[in-house]
């Protein structure tokens, strides 16, 4: 009866919304509307971040190249002729202990759109009016903005969250710049059962390799195993809980391999998303855009 499936598939959503806010603070309690709320707080939070964190020059000395002086700082320049510049900054969080942990984060690039409605994901929108991401990317924000977990257990959020019923279909997302077919790293426990792909994207002239993460799913495709080159559309595995019992989502995460590392040379595992390995990325800057 489409008038039941109407309303169960409602009460799933806000069941969803509810079981996920309790994870990460950041989400607000209005639904698809949320996202568009954040967008200015993020923007604002966003360059906020990049202004304190770039480093004080030392006196008499003139800014290094490819920034500019502003005030007492090196303010890096985002955009220049050949397109925008990725850049890295720090980032930190209080944990558990009361100890900072510190480490490099990509934040969004100020031409690309704050909104996550603006962009395409791997799994179908599982939200209300179309919206698709119940938790995003907050390294980039202060430590009070960034999501706790009841026992403080998940400090920060490198990746997207995507709630979508269990067992939705997960295709391989081309990234905007990629050239060629991406290619299957890992399978296996990571963020519960996980498959990390790898992508080239051509920027600036550069190719770059980043590595992205499919978390907590249900199960893996058969035909998936390392080696195997992905194109666009092709089936990774299904939207589960693994790892996070309970709360039915896909976790999408972002990494850019740091320069002079060479994945074939980079245990599969963990290791790939040591932060010596990789630095993790806002989505927003390589996801492909929504069509209009
Ligand atoms: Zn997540």
């Amino acid at each position: 009866m489409p008038y039941m499936s109407w309303r169960l598939k409602v009460a799933v959503l806000f069941t969803s919304i509810v079981v996920l806010t309790h994870e990460g603070r950041v989400l607000r309690m209005t639904g698809g509307s949320a996202f568009a709320n954040n967008a200015a707080p993020n923007a604002a939070a966003s360059s906020t971040s990049l202004a304190s964190t770039v480093a004080a020059p030392r006196r008499n000395e003139a800014c290094p190249e490819g920034t500019l002086p502003d005030g007492d700082v090196c303010v890096h320049l985002a955009l220049d002729e050949s397109g925008p510049e990725l850049l890295v900054a720090p980032g930190a969080h209080r944990e558990k202990s009361g100890a900072w942990a510190t480490y490099q984060q990509i934040p969004r690039l100020p031409d690309r759109p704050p909104s996550y409605d603006a962009y395409l994901y791997p799994i179908p929108p599982g939200l209300a009016n179309g919206a698709a991401v119940v938790s995003g990317y907050d390294l980039d924000r202060p430590d009070g903005q960034q999501r706790r977990g009841q026992r403080l257990s998940h400090v920060g959020h490198g990746g997207v969250d995507l709630p979508q019923a269990r067992g939705t279909r997960v295709s391989l997302l081309r990234l905007e710049h990629q050239s060629g077919e991406a290619e299957v790293l890992y399978t296996g426990p990571l963020f519960g059962t996980t498959v990390v792909t790898r992508h080239t994207l051509l920027e600036n002239g550069v190719n770059r390799d980043y590595v992205v993460l499919f978390g907590h799913l249900e199960s893996i495709a058969p035909s998936v195993h390392p080696g195997r080159a992905m194109a666009d559309g092709e089936i990774i595995g299904t939207v589960g809980d693994s790892g996070s019992p309970g709360l039915v989502h896909l976790h999408y995460e972002v990494r850019r391999v740091r320069d002079g590392v060479d994945l074939r040379k980079v245990a599969a595992g963990p290791r790939l998303i040591a932060e010596d390995v990789s630095i993790v990325c806002d989505p927003r800057n390589v996801l492909p855009l929504r069509p209009l």
